[in-house]
């Protein structure tokens, strides 16, 4: 394929040594669409211990759909960091939120609302588990291994499987595991999906604003990490029509109330609370008001219809499932099925919040 470099050749350049004080800053940032990550990289002089000694930067916003080209510049405000897994030492890469001229958050900047919201619940110490689901896309962005004038056999022996046959892509999760862990996100585990070509990462648990951050500087590795193997990430909710299931971004949540003894009773009043703003979450559960999710809340390959609430133990068919283990347990944490694998976690966090912890509809 003629985008893929020889990568033996860039290893011998990546070893080349830097000045001890000098480092590389790897900006990332989620652009107009509110769905994809772009990212570009300055020099320091200096190596940041925390995201408030990097300097504010900007890039040109009518180039990612976040400005016009007569007041173009859009701030870049550093809010994270973490070590950079592919040009390692003592680089960075850096989360940040975006800006315009007026110094208002641009549309697609949610993190500012979620922090304040977070800080506002931070006494019921919210926890946050995202499972992420995405599929991986071969140079022509037919499903990875995919037979290219047809189907693979139906779906029953992909998930969670091994095999040749069986599991498409595998380098890819691999390396981006190993990726996460070296960052710093708090990567919980990693499983292959029911449709063949889709995985599956976990974040989390994390508390508060972690959530978002960690999970959208997770799927930055993941885009960079597959771009290194000449393969494409799509977080579409449903990259294939038919009998296929669709990808999710399931929102495992709880609060000290939840996690503590008898905390069972907290996570059915949050559910009851859920059930009252069912149609507002689904608005906010996709970066199209519902329109992607429509494609994927059917009630059937393991969801529930996106206009119905529901709830219970072990069903993977419902709004929200209480796990087997939480209800015998009789505390633990709610997992709510309904975010899109294209949801922005800070809003679906910041929502989960809102209703649960705050008593804001
Ligand atoms: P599933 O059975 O739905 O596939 P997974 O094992 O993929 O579940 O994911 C479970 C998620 O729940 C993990 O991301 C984990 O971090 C998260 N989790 C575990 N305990 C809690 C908790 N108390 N509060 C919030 N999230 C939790
Ligand atoms: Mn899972
Ligand atoms: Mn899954
Ligand atoms: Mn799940």
């Amino acid at each position: 394929m003629a985008s893929l470099t020889n990568k033996t050749v860039l290893d011998r350049f990546l070893r080349l040594g830097i000045p001890d004080a000098k480092c590389q800053a790897m900006y990332v940032w989620i652009d107009g669409t509110g769905e994809n990550v772009r990212c570009k990289t300055r020099t320091l002089d200096f190596v940041p211990k925390a995201p408030c000694e990097l300097p504010i930067w900007n890039f040109d916003g009518s180039s990612t759909g976040q400005a016009e080209g007569s007041n173009s510049d859009v701030y870049l405000h550093p809010v994270a960091l973490y070590r950079d897994p592919f040009r390692l030492g003592n680089n960075k890469l850096v989360l940040c939120e975006t800006y315009k001229h007026n110094k208002k958050p641009t549309e697609s900047n949610q993190r500012w609302k979620c922090l304040e919201v977070m800080q506002k619940a931070k006494d019921q110490h919210p926890w946050f588990g995202i499972e992420q689901e995405y599929t991986l896309l071969d140079f022509d962005l037919h499903p990875l291994g995919w037979p290219k004038n047809g189907y693979p056999g139906p779906q029953g022996p992909y998930h969670c499987a091994v095999g040749a046959n069986k599991v498409y892509g595998r380098d890819v999760v691999e390396a981006h595991y190993r990726a996460c862990l070296y960052t710093g996100i708090n990567i919980f585990g990693t499983n292959a999906e029911t449709m063949p070509a889709q995985w599956e990462f976990q974040v989390g648990p994390c508390e508060g604003i972690t959530m978002g951050d960690d999970l959208w500087m997770a799927r930055y590795l993941l885009h960079r990490v597959a771009e290194d193997f000449g393969v494409t990430v799509s977080l579409d909710p449903k990259p294939v029509t038919g009998d296929w299931n669709g990808a999710g971004m399931h929102t495992n949540f709880s609060t000290e109330a939840m996690r503590a003894p008898n905390g069972i009773t907290a996570i059915e009043t949050a559910i009851e609370k859920l059930g009252k703003v069912h149609e507002k979450h689904i608005k906010a559960y996709d970066p199209h008001g519902g329109k992607d999710n429509e494609r994927r809340l059917t009630g059937r390959h393991e969801t529930s219809y996106i206009h119905d609430f529901s709830a219970g133990v072990a069903n993977r068919g419902t709004s929200i499932r209480i796990p087997r283990g939480v209800a015998e347990d009789k505390c633990g944490y709610l997992e709510d099925r309904r975010p899109s694998s294209n949801a922005d976690p800070y809003v679906v966090s910041e929502r989960l919040v809102r209703t649960i912890c705050l008593d804001e509809s």
